[in-house]
């Protein structure tokens, strides 16, 4: 294992670099297999005889291409159902997000329990009362209940779970499914980053509204697709934090004590971590805008910060609520730098026009997804798969992904008892190679 480290640190390197992308060099590559395949067959089928015994024909029937020798033949995919499925939900769109993945469960021919979040109760109890009314209870049930009924539930043997919720738990789940080998689909959050290139001025007025409606305006940031922080050039923040402070304004009124349409914090827990977010010296120094708090209400103003410490807790945490750190950058590509010594995000979103750019982004960068000059609108969008990568989750669904997330796509070969050729079977001889 010498050297281990540095081996890995060679290969990262080269992904990151961006070496292993180009069709060019997948083609070397793969042609460096055929290539190492051909010029040392005789070597190969040695060790497979050391190893194994195998006679060259075999281990060139078996180890090698797929011979003529096995048609006629019909392959297709056959998706069939896993069996019995655990969903797990969050509270913050405590309905959809308990039955969109029920949908695909369902769509796919699985029996399911779903366990909503003891964070949103009525909509939990709403579940538990509708659903053995509309659906067959001999295959749905709703369990409701917390963290524990959660951990006797992870106790059991599925054949699979599918959870939505932060990645502290993610971890937990996940480990609980590696006993009983289950596969699982996590539904996780992140920080999101919002990119906002130079723009025209009625574009940038867009960008805003975008921007605030997909921070404030789904349940008042608590939502994993918000926008976490947004990353623009040091020279356009200060035209961009006017602007978003008058749009603010105008979505949700100037009396900072009576805001209107605008979610409350869900909890004390939550009100609570996230005003401790704000007490750090350095973080409440940055404030630009908001910053009001009344705990009676658990309810925090929409609040701008502009380049807290990169070190701070709002900067290395999700904060999944109404806060919207603004971090400048020199120049826009910097940008990217950035989000990759970051965890991979669930959702980046970029405002600009310059189609190079965006090329970069995609290419560059790895998150769950990517939204261009929008915010929140992939999640509606069905066509595409929704899921994030790394620590942002596992797996995807919406549309045909969720069908394919409750699947288990089984090949199948069909072949007839027709044309029984001889040189798939021993005795093995030199004639029987040339098959
Ligand atoms: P959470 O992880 O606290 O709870 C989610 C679910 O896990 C709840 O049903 C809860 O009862 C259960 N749970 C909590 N602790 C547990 C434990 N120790 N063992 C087993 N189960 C446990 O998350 P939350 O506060 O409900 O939601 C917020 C998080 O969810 C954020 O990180 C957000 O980004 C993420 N989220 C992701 C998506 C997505 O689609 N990717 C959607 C919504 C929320």
């Amino acid at each position: 294992m010498d050297g281990l480290d540095e081996s890995l640190a060679v290969l990262r390197e080269s992904f990151k670099r961006g070496k292993t992308r180009t069709a060019a060099w997948r083609k070397s590559q793969l042609n460096g297999i055929l290539k190492l395949v051909g010029e040392n067959e005789e070597k190969i089928f040695q060790a497979l005889n050391e190893d194994i015994g195998k006679h060259p024909v075999e281990a060139y029937r078996d180890e090698g291409y797929i011979p003529l020798i096995f048609f006629p033949a019909k392959a297709r995919v056959v998706p069939e159902p896993l069996g019995l499925v655990l969903i797990i939900s969050s509270w913050n769109f405590p309905f959809s997000l308990s039955i969109d993945p029920l949908i695909g469960a369902i769509a796919a021919g699985n029996t399911a329990v779903l366990k909503p979040s003891e964070s949103s109760p009525a909509t939990s109890s709403l579940l538990a009362k509708l659903v053995p009314l509309y659906l067959d209870p001999e295959a749905i049930r709703v369990i409701e209940g917390g963290t524990s009924v959660s951990e006797v539930l992870l106790d059991k043997k599925w054949d699979k779970i599918f959870f939505t919720g932060s990645s502290r738990v993610g971890r937990i789940v996940m480990s609980a499914a590696a006993k009983h080998l289950t596969p699982v689909t996590l539904e996780l959050g992140g920080k999101s980053p919002a990119i906002v290139d130079a723009l025209s001025d009625s574009d940038l007025e867009v960008a805003v509204k975008r921007i605030v409606s997909g921070k404030w305006g789904s349940c008042n940031g608590q939502a994993c697709i918000a926008v976490d922080y947004v990353l623009v050039e040091e020279k356009l923040a200060p035209l961009l934090i006017e602007k978003l402070k008058i749009r603010i304004r105008k979505f949700y009124g100037n009396n900072s004590q009576e805001l209107k349409d605008i979610s409350r914090v869900v909890n004390k827990h939550h009100f609570k971590r996230l005003s401790n977010l704000l007490k750090d010296p350095d973080v409440s120094s940055s404030v630009v805008f908001g910053g009001s708090q009344d705990e009676q209400r658990s309810f925090i103003e929409p609040t701008i910060l502009l380049n807290p410490p990169l070190d701070a807790e709002i900067m290395t945490e999700e904060i999944f609520g109404p806060l919207l750190p603004i971090i400048t950058v020199s120049n826009i590509q910097e940008s990217i730098e950035f989000i990759n010594a970051r965890p991979k995000p669930l959702v980046l979103y970029a405002f600009t026009k310059d189609e190079s750019f965006k090329g970069q982004i995609v290419t560059q960068t790895s998150s769950g997804c990517v939204t261009f000059n929008d915010t929140a609108v992939q999640f509606l969008c069905d066509s595409i798969p929704f899921g994030g990568v790394g620590e942002s989750g596992l797996g995807r669904y919406h549309g045909k992904y969720s069908f394919d997330a409750f699947s288990h796509e089984k090949g199948v070969l069909h072949r007839t008892f027709y044309l029984e050729l001889a040189p798939r079977h021993p005795p093995w001889s030199d004639f029987k190679m040339k098959f």
